[in-house]
């Protein structure tokens, strides 16, 4: 098969492995080398599905032994296969990067003839990239199954990997992807944080030990494929975070595409709202020191599609505000709807010379939109509605009509033009 018809179908059918981004990975020129991992080094492009398309991500082959419900390159799925040779992976490779088409390397693989037959060839494809001087970023996904001593060595020659945990939950997996055993997706996560920890301590003896996975591993779920509600989900990735160090957990609206009693319907949208609101709910638990616990409980096992995660928590837990943003530490700053890190900080700092009143938090940036709902400013409150969930819930959706306070006869009239008018109606005043 030629190059060319092999690339269409494996750069296809790579599209559906969201698991990738850059970079966090630095390494510097060599001699006679080709270029540099930078941690800004692979620019960011996203699709119009929002999938990322910054690396050159590929298939090394869809010719698939597994047969997992959801995926495409399925063994019983009837598309058309191909597999590339190292070599080609290689000189496509070179070739985009000298032009300057890319700056990296996304490969993936279905699992071809056996796991660790897949992993030898992506491990021979990553090392002739090195010796063949590519200096740019690699992104590996390691082959669940695949033995410990390979993905150790692909991890001297890539700087991230993934293994794909790819359903919430166990029981899912057996349902869906009954060759997948959980066992064989924690133990190469397990052992790439043992290896890159163990690696932290040898370059802090040995300046000169190569680097294993310097931009460390993610993974990646799919969302909707099972029941899970989204506090397994994020319970799930709290619990990947905390023990593999993982850099990222990436979520995939399950898009469906296969009739199947085991899956959603094909007329089921691609959850890509919830999706969202998964990733939003993640930046809580990585930067702003949530516990999935305090985002969600069983009695509001998912969020509401219609607000962000921040507010949804606040609404949930409205007796703790107003909160007074002269008084307030940085740790409840930073979980007002409306204040980010960035101005939790600055309220911090200013507020050392002065009290700050609103036209101050404006000036810092605060997103008042949202955040006058939630605080005081020198004991003030200047929300306007009476602080509870429902009429808060109506005025950040925007939608005036449904306000629970009291309609003035004015609020009926749109702009003030037309209101002036009507006043003078009601009033008999010209
Ligand atoms: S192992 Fe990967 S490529 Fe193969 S069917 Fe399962 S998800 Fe698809």
């Amino acid at each position: 098969m030629e190059i060319l018809t092999k690339l269409q179908i494996l750069s296809d059918a790579a599209k559906y492995d969201v698991s990738c981004s850059s970079s966090g990975s630095t390494r510097k020129n060599s001699k006679g080398g080709l270029g540099n991992a930078a941690v800004s080094g692979i620019c960011h492009s996203w699709s119009e599905d929002g999938r990322c398309i910054s690396l050159f991500k590929i298939l090394f082959s869809n010719e698939c032994i597994y047969n997992c419900a959801y995926c495409s390159s399925k063994i019983t799925n009837d598309v058309r296969r191909a597999t590339f040779t190292p070599e080609e992976v290689v000189s496509l490779t070179m070739n985009f990067y000298k032009r300057n088409y890319i700056e990296g390397l996304f490969l993936s693989s279905a699992v071809y003839k056996s796991p660790d037959y897949t992993m030898e060839l992506l491990i021979k494809t990553v090392q002739m990239l090195r010796e063949n001087k590519f200096n740019g970023y690699i992104h590996l996904k390691g082959i669940p199954g695949a033995d410990n001593t390979l993905i150790n060595r692909a991890g001297l020659y890539v700087d991230r990997m993934s293994v794909n945990i790819e359903l919430p939950s166990e029981a899912s997996l057996q349902a869906l992807a009954p060759q997948k055993k959980k066992e064989s997706i924690i133990k190469p996560m397990s052992l790439i944080k043992n290896g890159i920890i163990q690696n932290k301590e040898e370059k802090m003896n040995y300046r000169k030990t190569p680097s294993f996975l310097p931009a460390g591993q993610t993974t990646q779920l799919i969302v909707g494929a099972s029941p899970e509600p989204d506090l397994n989900i994020l319970k799930l990735s709290e619990g990947l975070y905390k023990r593999f160090t993982m850099k990222r957990v990436y979520y995939s609206a399950y898009i469906p595409v296969f009739e199947s009693s085991t899956l959603p319907s094909i007329q089921t949208k691609p959850p890509l709202l919830r999706e969202h609101r998964l990733y939003q709910a993640d930046w809580l638990l990585r930067f702003y020191g949530f516990n999935a616990d305090e985002l969600l409980n069983s009695n509001n096992p998912n969020f509401d599609l219609e607000l962000d995660p921040k507010c949804f928590w606040a609404l949930e837990n409205i007796h703790i505000f107003p909160l007074e943003v002269n008084k307030a530490d940085y740790t409840e700053l930073i979980r007002v709807p409306g204040i980010g890190i960035r101005s939790a900080m600055k309220i911090v700092t200013a507020r050392r010379m002065s009290k700050l009143d609103y036209e101050d938090l404006k000036k810092l940036g605060v997103v008042l939109k949202r955040a006058k709902y939630f605080i005081t400013c020198k004991g003030k409150y200047y929300g306007g509605i009476s602080i509870n969930p429902i009429s808060i819930k109506q005025v950040l959706l925007d939608r005036p009509e449904s306000y629970s306070t009291q309609l003035s006869i004015f609020d009926m009239f749109p702009d003030s033009l037309v209101r002036k008018e009507a006043s003078s109606n009601i009033t008999g005043e010209f």
